[in-house]
C-alpha cells in the first residue's frame, strides 16, 4: 500500500465544491499502463474550472484536478517505459476526468506519456507546463502559415498569463517583436524583462465601434482571451497576417464579421494542446529544451504546494490575478 496526499474536490449536497487535501492509496487510483510519482505538476486555468465544479471539464466528482505532471516511472506494463525514468503528461484527459498532478502519483496510458527530454529538468518541464505547450504550438503554428519576424509586430493578449507569459519570452527569443496586452499595470516590469517592446491597456485592444475593420497593425497574434479582444485583433492584423485562438477567458463568443478574412485575407488558426498528436508534442517539446528554451524562465514561476494551491491560487487563477506560471512542488511521497 503506498500513501499519497491529493487535493480532493467534493460536491456538496447543495451544490458547492469542496477542497480539502487528503491521504489517498495507489490503489484508489484509475487502471493504467503507467503508474508515476509526480515530482511537479502546474496549474493551468482549467485546473481551477474544475476545481470549481465545470461540468464541461470534469463530469464527475469527487475529483483529483491538475492537467500537468512530471515525475518518476514507479511501474510500467508497456515495455516502453522502465522504473525510475523521468516522464511528463499534458492534456488528454489528465485532471479532466482522470485523477490529476494535484496528487502524488497518477496512472495512466502509456499513449500520454512522454520521456522528459534529455535536456530538460522535470522542474523546468512543469514551469512550461501546459501553458508552456500551447503557447510553442501556438508560436509554431503561427510559422506553419508563414508568419517571419521581418514581417512586423506580434500581438500577444492575456500577456500576463500563463500561456501569454511564455508566448511572449518564445516570440521575443525567436526575434519576433512582441506588443504585450494586459489588463495588469503591474505587469508592465515583468513584461519589458521577458522582452516585450510596447504593452497595450486591455481598453487599448478592445473596440466599441461596430466598424468592420481597423487600422492594420499585426502582422501575427497569439491570442489567449477570445472575446472581443480576439474579435478586435482580427480588425486589426495587416493583409495576410495570421492570429492563434486558443482561450475564452474573456469569452467564448466570438463577435466578428466575415470582413478580415475575405478582405484581408487574415487566417485564425485553432489551438489545441489537450489532443495534439504525438509526434507534434515530442517535437515541440524537444525546441522547448533546446532552440526554444526560454532562458527567462526563472522569472515566470511561482512555487508553491497543495495548500498554497488550495487556500490561494486556485481562486487567483479563476479571477485573472495570477501573473505568469504557479509551479506545484509535491512533498516525499511514503
Ligand atoms: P491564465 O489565467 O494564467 O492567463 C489568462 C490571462 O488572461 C490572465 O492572466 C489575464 O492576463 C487575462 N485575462 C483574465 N481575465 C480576462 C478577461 N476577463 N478579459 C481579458 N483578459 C483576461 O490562464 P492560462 O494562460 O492558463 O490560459 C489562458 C486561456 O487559454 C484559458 O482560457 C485556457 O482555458 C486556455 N488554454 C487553452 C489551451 C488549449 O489547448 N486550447 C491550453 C491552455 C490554456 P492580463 O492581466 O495580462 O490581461
Amino acid at each position: 500500500m503506498t500513501a499519497f496526499t491529493a487535493l480532493w474536490i467534493t460536491e456538496t449536497p447543495d451544490g458547492r465544491y469542496q477542497r480539502s487535501l487528503v491521504e489517498r492509496q495507489v490503489s484508489d487510483l484509475p487502471a493504467g499502463e503507467v503508474l508515476i510519482q509526480v515530482a511537479y505538476s502546474s496549474l493551468n486555468y482549467k485546473d481551477a474550472l474544475s476545481a470549481s465544479g465545470n461540468r464541461g471539464v470534469t463530469r464527475q466528482y469527487p475529483h483529483t484536478p491538475g492537467v500537468d505532471a512530471a515525475g518518476y516511472v514507479v511501474a510500467s506494463t508497456d515495455p516502453a517505459f522502465r522504473a525510475g525514468e523521468e516522464v511528463l503528461v499534458t492534456g488528454y484527459d489528465l485532471g479532466m476526468n482522470t485523477a490529476g498532478g494535484f496528487g502524488g502519483y497518477i496512472r495512466v496510458p502509456a499513449a500520454w506519456v512522454l520521456p522528459l527530454p534529455a535536456d530538460l529538468s522535470l522542474r523546468d518541464s512543469m514551469i512550461y507546463g501546459t501553458a508552456g505547450f500551447t503557447a510553442a504550438l501556438s508560436v509554431y503554428k503561427l510559422q506553419q502559415a508563414g508568419l517571419r519576424p521581418d514581417q512586423g509586430e506580434v500581438l500577444v493578449t492575456g500577456a500576463s498569463g500563463g500561456v501569454g507569459c511564455v508566448a511572449v519570452a518564445l516570440l521575443s527569443k525567436l526575434g519576433y517583436t512582441v506588443v504585450a496586452g494586459s489588463g495588469k499595470a503591474s505587469a508592465q516590469v515583468f513584461l519589458r524583462s521577458l522582452g516585450a517592446s510596447e504593452i497595450l491597456s486591455r481598453a487599448q485592444l478592445q473596440d466599441e465601434t461596430d466598424r468592420a475593420l481597423l487600422k492594420s497593425r499585426w502582422a501575427g497574434v497569439v491570442d489567449t482571451v477570445g472575446g472581443d479582444i480576439l474579435a478586435t485583433a482580427l480588425k486589426s492584423t495587416r493583409y495576410g497576417g495570421c492570429v492563434s485562438c486558443c482561450g475564452l477567458v474573456a469569452g467564448a463568443a466570438l463577435p466578428t464579421t466575415v470582413f478580415p478574412f475575405i478582405l484581408r485575407s487574415v487566417n485564425l488558426l485553432g489551438i489545441d494542446s489537450v489532443a495534439c498528436p504525438l509526434p507534434l508534442r515530442r517535437l515541440l517539446w524537444q525546441h522547448l529544451a533546446t532552440d526554444w528554451r526560454v532562458e527567462t524562465l526563472a522569472q515566470l514561476v511561482t512555487e508553491t504546494d497543495l495548500s498554497g494551491l488550495k487556500d490561494h491560487y486556485l481562486d487567483a487563477i479563476l479571477h485573472g490575478a495570477v501573473q505568469g506560471r504557479v509551479l506545484v512542488k509535491h512533498a516525499v511521497c511514503t
